[in-house]
């Protein structure tokens, strides 16, 4: 079995698991242009961004030699629920031959999620199978707190792109790590790397946050969402994102369980409750919910993204300019597809941080 997988975010820790169960991973290429104009080419007009990019990048996983697809599910009106269905039968109609692993919510159907478990452990035992999840759950926490002081740091470098290279360069080195013991290596080297990144002064008082909230595919693939975290980090701000992947499989791990579940994402959820009551699929919920947060936590200003053709994400944007108002904080809603140019969204993300500056520097004043 050749397994590939969505591309999204930190993919080496997709990777990892699946390596360290035994399968012969094939890394699906960062999404391109070519990506997207296969992705385009493929899937139907209406559907939204993220699928039209995950087909494209399904066919260069596969002509790269995968021939079974692991990928996550979804319920509810979000169409993350039809991917498997969808998918399948616009690459059977072009003539490229893949096979489906769909992981959806234990809670759900745990016959099939452990047939599924079966399927990506093949011939390993169980307790190399729980030792390779634990090592990777560990490689996940670290990643992310990484992730988080890389995009503190980036807002004051003095060579633009140094850490957005190391941080490139952390995960190369966390590739090469297959043990806990190796990973805690890499992690305190990772951290030196962080902290030789030469930085301008900024006082505490000055400094601006921004959260990125919105649908998980474009709020953590950085080439889909034009590399929306370097724009900002590269004006001066700071940067945090809905979405990191420790959180999302706490919560979704413990979320029927209410005594256990006190992670900070169910506190999200709580807090996007009261303006989106009913679960309309997708992460709408969680993105109001961080919006709330975010003014909670004294950040400065939101970037809400919305992929083109996203439901969920549709009826967010709809409440925003209310929350936005109530709450006074500022929101920049900004729609992602295949035509959504740099230097527009360039302008748009400039004007809104001199926005958010000049509204501190009043308060400052
Ligand atoms: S959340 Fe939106 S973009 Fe994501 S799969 Fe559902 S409809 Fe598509």
């Amino acid at each position: 079995m050749k397994v590939a997988f969505p591309y999204m975010g930190t993919t080496v820790i997709y990777k990892k698991l699946l390596e360290l169960l035994g399968n012969e991973v094939v890394m699906p290429p960062k999404p391109s242009q070519r990506t997207i104009d296969l992705g385009v080419k493929y899937s139907p007009e209406f559907a939204c961004f993220p699928l039209k990019v995950i087909t494209g990048s399904y066919i260069e996983a596969i002509e790269k030699g995968a021939d079974t697809l692991v990928t996550s599910g979804g319920h509810g009106p979000c169409r993350a629920g039809f991917y498997e269905k969808v998918h399948k039968r616009l690459l059977e109609e072009e003539g490229f031959d893949a096979d489906f692993i769909v992981f959806n919510s234990p809670y759900r159907d745990l016959k099939n999620f452990l047939q599924n478990v079966k399927k990506v452990k093949g011939d390993s035992s169980l307790i190399k199978a729980l030792t390779s999840l634990n090592t990777v759950f560990y490689m996940i926490k670290k990643l992310d707190d990484l992730e988080k002081k890389a995009q503190k740091i980036r807002a004051y470098e003095k060579t633009v792109g140094q850490t957005t290279k190391v941080w490139e360069e952390i995960q190369i080195l966390f590739d090469g790590a297959y043990t806990k013991k190796e990973m805690e290596k890499a992690y305190i080297q990772a951290m030196v790397m962080l902290d030789n990144i030469d930085v301008k002064e900024v006082k505490d008082h000055k400094r601006l946050r921004i959260g990125i909230v919105g649908e998980i595919y474009v709020v953590m693939e950085p080439t889909i969402n034009i590399r929306m975290e370097e724009m900002l980090g590269n004006l001066g701000v700071e940067v945090e994102r809905s979405q990191y992947l420790y959180d999302w499989v706490c919560y979704s791990t413990l979320s029927k369980m209410p005594l256990i579940n006190k992670t900070h994402e169910k506190k999200i959820v709580e807090l996007g409750e009261q303006y989106i009551p009913i679960n309309i699929g997708g992460h709408a919920r969680q993105s109001v919910g961080h919006i709330v947060d975010y003014q909670q936590r004294g950040f400065d200003g939101v970037v809400h993204l919305m992929p083109f053709g996203c439901l969920p994400e549709l009826v967010s944007q709809s409440i925003i300019p209310k929350i936005s108002d109530e709450l006074n904080i500022p929101v920049l809603s900004l729609s992602i597809d295949e035509q959504t140019g740099v230097a527009n969204t360039l302008t748009r993300v400039e004007a809104f941080v001199d926005l958010i500056k000049g509204r501190k520097n009043k308060k400052i004043s």
